[in-house]
């Protein structure tokens, strides 16, 4: 049975009691990502990240949070500029506290607690800001047909060119 999910874990105590914890986060508690969503304040609060996730050691001793997270956001499609739903499901697996030297022998990335306090939707926030794509656009390459106008001619420009050097060869034969 997992525990139910609050904002901030002391890390040693929580890896010591091997704590795990499931919940959900409002999207309105998130405030970097909410900056690059579409919608409005109110659909942000009616959407959730469900997040589960546990702490536990690595061989080395070096505590981690492993987990998984998911949720779905909306963002706006850089090709038609229409609401765009992704949903997304991410596994998450961090060290806490981790060397320099230790992340860079490591295929895992760490995140720093706040004086021995992990905040869980910091940690959230910065995954999915990870997982974001910088360019999001509709799987339909057809969502906006000007945009696709204006392909087409470029293409047509393309395909003229071979001809364009024949007829130069022509010329100068
Ligand atoms: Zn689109």
């Amino acid at each position: 049975m997992r525990d139910k999910l609050r904002k901030s874990y002391q890390v040693q105590k929580e890896v010591t009691r091997n704590g795990c914890f499931e919940g959900e986060i409002s999207l309105a508690e998130t405030k970097r990502l909410g900056e690059l969503l579409q919608g409005s304040e109110a659909d942000r609060k009616g959407r959730k990240i469900a997040v589960s996730f546990e702490f536990s050691r690595n061989e080395c001793g070096i505590p981690m949070i492993i987990g998984r997270l998911e949720t779905s956001l909306e963002l706006e499609c850089q090709r038609c500029l229409k609401a765009l739903e992704l949903p997304l499901k991410l596994d998450f697996k961090l060290m806490i506290d981790a060397s320099d030297e230790i992340v860079s022998n490591s295929d895992m990335d760490t995140i720093y607690s706040n004086d021995g306090y992990v905040d869980i939707i910091e940690l959230v926030e910065e995954e999915l800001l990870l997982a974001i794509p910088l360019v999001a656009t509709h799987d339909d390459t057809a969502c906006n047909e000007d945009w696709n106008a204006g392909h087409a001619e470029s293409e047509a420009t393309a395909r003229e060119n071979p001809f364009a050097v024949l007829q130069q060869l022509k010329t100068t034969d």
